[in-house]
């Protein structure tokens, strides 16, 4: 048989759902580090990382090896039936980086599933039904995580019912937030806020009292699940007071606190889990993505007493904790450690962050740049200081064929994210800030 040409294989792209917006004809053969290349060798800078997973970057040759030993050893030991060794060597990892109070772990393939699975959790912990989950948030696609999901309404759009008892909250977003604003807030706290600043005006945590005694009441609610940094909702870093008030919060109610640290998990941020930045420490943690550089795996990280009260056998799937996918995320999470990774993110994110600031000051179409580490997002607008997505699309066109690949998001899709592989050199940062201002210029 012969092997299909590019031409060929392209066509075939026909039959795939559609149901999968393309951003592009791009026809990837092989990746490596920073650099994905297509089928006639072009080169494309990953600004992308497959939406924050490769955060090893692409073949990371210690990920690849790990992956290849294993497969020639164990493909699939199901967790209900046998243990296998890199599910318990990948919970020994997990141990030197999550929060020791965190120490009952359980392993699933996605971000939804984990998510879904951390919510089944709290409610049969806590026997409470409601969940608080936050305007502009992203859990995932799957029934149940899409009840929790609102940064796009279109998500959500005629696949009800989805399941009830979820009470949308404001986020901490100052940016937008017409009270900091009107307030004389510090722009630099305003934009992008420093994840020690005590300036939040309160305002959030305050409606989120104000639902929990309207739209329910406390004892009703098992759980508030929130993004440490806003993802798929715009890249929006909240000021620390708001994440430790829910902190208490919970505390006062007796409610768990889950942080979904599906997107900024695994060093994106400058540390191994973002909400290590704003010194709080959840019950509940979801992982997936960065975890295993590409391989399908997502996990639940609990407090053992929390974990203990989850009927045996109400939860769970056939492939959860997959041997290659678990022997590939340890890989991960040593290269990452050993190679010093995270504080690669740290530094070279700064770096992004200053440029694109200094961007900032030059270009006003350019409204607000914001994020930790190496999860930055800048939002465009119009003149009138309106979300600007035409523009963002066509940003993201331009940097494409000039080599730069990168995605948008925010409810109105008009904030540019940049999120690189931590293994990001200052050259290509400076080369991806170029082009950005060229594509900008243009
Ligand atoms: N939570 C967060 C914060 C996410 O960013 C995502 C994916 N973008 C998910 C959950 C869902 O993960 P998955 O696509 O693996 O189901």
């Amino acid at each position: 048989m012969t092997t299909p040409s590019a031409t060929d294989l392209l066509e075939q792209t026909a039959f795939l759902s559609p149901v999968w917006a393309r951003y592009s004809d791009i026809l990837v053969e092989r990746g490596e580090g920073v650099y994905l290349y297509d089928v006639e060798g072009r080169r494309y800078l990953d600004f992308t990382c497959g939406i924050g997973v490769t955060n090893t970057g692409h073949c990371h040759p210690r990920v690849v090896a790990a992956i290849r030993e294993q497969a020639g050893l164990l493909l699939h030991g199901q967790a209900n039936i046998v243990y296998h060794r890199p599910m318990l060597e990948l919970v020994a990892e997990l141990r030197t980086i999550a929060p020791l109070e965190l120490d009952s772990f359980f392993f699933s393939n996605s971000g939804a599933e984990a998510v879904e699975g951390a919510i089944k959790l709290a409610r049969q912990a806590t026997g409470r039904s409601d969940v608080i989950a936050f305007e502009g948030g992203f859990h995932g696609r799957t029934a149940g995580a899409l009840a929790l999901t609102s940064s796009k309404g279109k998500y959500r759009h005629a696949v009800a019912p989805l399941p009830a008892g979820v009470h949308f909250a404001p986020y901490a977003a100052c940016f937008h937030c017409a009270v900091a604003r009107a307030a004389g807030a510090d722009p630099s706290f305003i934009s992008g806020a420093a994840p020690d600043d005590a300036g939040c005006c309160g305002n959030p945590l305050r409606q989120i009292e104000h639902i929990l005694h309207t739209q329910t009441t406390p004892e009703d609610v098992a759980a508030v699940l929130v993004e440490p940094v806003l993802g798929e909702g715009g890249y929006i870093v909240p000021p620390a007071s708001f994440l430790q008030g829910l902190r208490r919060l919970c505390d006062r109610y007796g409610i768990l606190l889950i942080v979904d640290e599906v997107q900024s998990g695994f060093g994106r941020t400058g540390r191994f889990f973002a909400i290590e930045h704003f010194g709080v420490i959840p019950d509940i943690m979801t992982v997936a993505k960065g975890i295993a550089s590409g391989l399908p795996l997502s996990g639940i990280i609990a407090r053992r007493v929390i974990m203990e009260r989850w009927q045996p056998g109400s939860h769970g799937g056939t492939y959860g904790g997959n041997a290659v996918a678990c022997a590939a995320a340890v890989a991960t999470i040593r290269a990452m450690r050993e190679e010093r990774m995270v504080e690669n993110a740290a530094r070279q994110g700064a770096l992004l962050k200053a440029e694109l600031l200094r961007l900032k000051a030059q270009v006003p179409s350019i409204g607000d740049v914001r994020g930790l580490g190496l999860m930055i997002g800048v939002e465009l607008r119009t003149a009138e200081g309106m979300p600007d997505a035409a523009l963002a699309k066509r940003v993201v066109a331009e940097c494409r064929t000039r080599g730069l690949l990168l995605l948008t998001c925010g409810p109105y899709d008009n904030v540019i994210r940049f999120i690189p592989p931590l293994v990001v050199e200052e050259d290509q940062i400076r080369d991806a800030v170029r082009i950005f201002e060229d594509a900008l210029a243009s």
